[in-house]
């Protein structure tokens, strides 16, 4: 199987005058991107030294050359992890010293955060991404293949240090041709790639299926909801890919209700649960807007709502993408049944290679090529699939299963609720109950009125016995609700 810097290659030389990649200081066509990636090529080799299996840390913003060194690294066998750059320097360097990082490209802008980093790890080697701008070194040949390790990716979870996915070119190669199945992109797309370099979606989704099939991605640094409808509106972009926050935030703008959105055909959340009222705000704006589901561990996507279907299945993460299967399974392993809840199993390519280093937990992760989710899912008569919550967020009250997904999607029916988040408190009568932290946009709702809202629409053992007002709900990197935080905040208040 080919290579992941050969995609560019080819079409530096198929379509040599396209535009590959749109970039807040550059552009580039696919052949001036093909040329970029032979002199990163060259420059990992020769001025960081790295050889094939080296790991190369990567602390940055989104920027063109980041996408650059993507496919550099490829091209030679190097392994990136790339660092998200809003952890403390300290859970940085455990990723650093768990991978066995080597050398680093960083930008100026991390000025505090890579002092601090530096001063805790050695780097043989760590280049300014300016400073290397300028180095031109001889086109070197390819020595990567395609089943190498290509990035290591650090997943949070919510128990222990974190664990590193290794995902293989193959690994990449699989996502962008589900997505570009899933989605019918062609080359006359021009999808936006908003979400961080740092995390699969951003990669995953969409630079690497886009580039792959010839056509044009656009990459601002970082999030900001008026350039991204400005860029909408300029550059007429036909795919916007958004965790829910994001699309959240978009819709909060106030250029929202005027924008010209008539390129866009698809907006598309992924990443976390998507609350029906936000995917309705979109379609009665008349905007196809579906969701999709996926994690790092599979590359990252495995399920995805067809253009068919978005709006009579709002709410639905749709059906799996072409080259993944998946099932329900019940706790004793057997076949979960329509319309009953089950833990989410994935087999495929996409599905990662192993976590880094840890044996044991990659053996109880994938079982007979099986990759063991933690999430809980179930299917309609249809074959459509919801998510249903993670396994390790259900609560169990008085030995009945809370699916807090379900709570939180009664709760952001009422109007002025902005974000809603539900975790299990510790109680001494009924082991656990559901407690709700919510914020709002408008007038605040009371305590009493969301509650007696849920008891018309729930039974009784899963109205939030408390109800937390916070002005901003707190979340991590890639946008979503951190409910670590939360959980540790009722832990707290007990
Ligand atoms: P990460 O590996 O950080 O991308 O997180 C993956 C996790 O995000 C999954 O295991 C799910 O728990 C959650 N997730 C992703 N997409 C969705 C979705 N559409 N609805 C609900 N949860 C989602």
């Amino acid at each position: 199987m080919h290579t992941m810097d050969e995609w560019i290659h080819k079409r530096g030389w198929m379509t040599p005058e396209r535009i590959a990649l749109v970039g807040e200081s550059d552009q580039y066509t696919y052949r001036e991107l093909s040329r970029e990636v032979h002199r990163m090529a060259g420059v990992l080799k020769h001025k960081l030294h790295l050889k094939k299996g080296d790991r190369l840390a990567i602390l940055s913003q989104n920027r063109e050359a980041y996408m650059i060194a993507y496919f550099a690294v490829a091209q030679i066998g190097v392994i990136v992890v790339p660092l998200n750059i809003r952890l403390t320097a300290a859970e940085l360097a455990y990723q650093v010293k768990d991978s066995g990082a080597t050398a680093m490209l960083y930008e100026e802008e991390m000025g505090e955060l890579y002092v601090e980093l530096t001063s805790l790890v050695n780097f043989e080697n760590a280049y300014l991404f300016d400073d290397i701008h300028h180095a031109r070194y001889k086109e070197i040949p390819r020595e990567g293949n395609s089943d190498d390790p290509f990035i290591i990716c650090y997943t949070s979870g919510t128990t222990g240090n974190p664990k590193g996915a290794v995902l293989t070119q193959e690994n990449m190669f699989w996502n962008a041709i589900n997505n570009q199945h899933a989605l019918d992109l062609t080359s006359d797309d021009r999808t936006l790639v908003i979400l961080p370099l740092f995390h699969i979606g951003g990669i995953g989704l969409f630079a690497l299926p886009t580039l792959l099939t010839g056509g044009t991605m656009y990459m601002p640094r970082r999030f900001d909801p008026e350039q991204v409808i400005d860029w909408i509106e300029e550059y007429k972009l036909t795919v916007v890919m958004g965790v829910p926050t994001i699309h959240s935030a978009i819709r909060q703008s106030p250029s929202f209700e005027t924008a010209n959105f008539e390129s866009v055909r698809w907006f598309y959340s992924g990443g976390a649960p998507c609350q029906k009222e936000l995917i309705q705000a979109y379609v009665e704006r008349g905007l196809p807007f579906g969701q999709g589901f996926g994690m790092t561990e599979t590359a990252p996507t495995v399920f995805m709502i067809a253009k068919e279907d978005y709006r009579r299945k709002a709410g639905s993460i749709g059906k799996p993408v072409t080259f993944c299967d998946v099932k329900l399974v019940r706790e004793d392993g057997t076949t979960a049944g329509p319309g009953e809840v089950g833990e989410l199993l994935i087999k495929g390519p996409n599905v990662m290679k192993e976590y880094w280093g840890l044996p044991e937990k990659t053996a109880e992760t994938i079982q007979d090529g099986w990759l063991h989710s933690g999430d809980l899912a179930k299917q309609d008569e249809e074959g459509f699939f919801y998510i249903a919550g993670r396994k390790k967020d259900m609560i169990i009250s008085g030995g009945e299963n809370i699916y807090p997904l379900e709570v939180e999607q009664v709760i952001s029916e009422l109007p002025s609720v902005d974000e809603v988040a539900v975790v299990g408190s510790r109680d001494a009568r009924w082991g656990e109950v559901p407690v709700a932290f919510v914020s709002f946009v408008g007038d605040p709702i009371s305590k009493e009125d969301i509650q007696a809202f849920c008891k018309k629409r729930l039974a009784k053992y899963k109205v939030p016995t408390e109800v937390i007002v916070l002005d901003e709900l707190p979340k991590n990197a890639t946008g979503k609700i951190d409910k670590k935080t939360l959980h540790q905040q009722v832990v707290v208040s007990e």
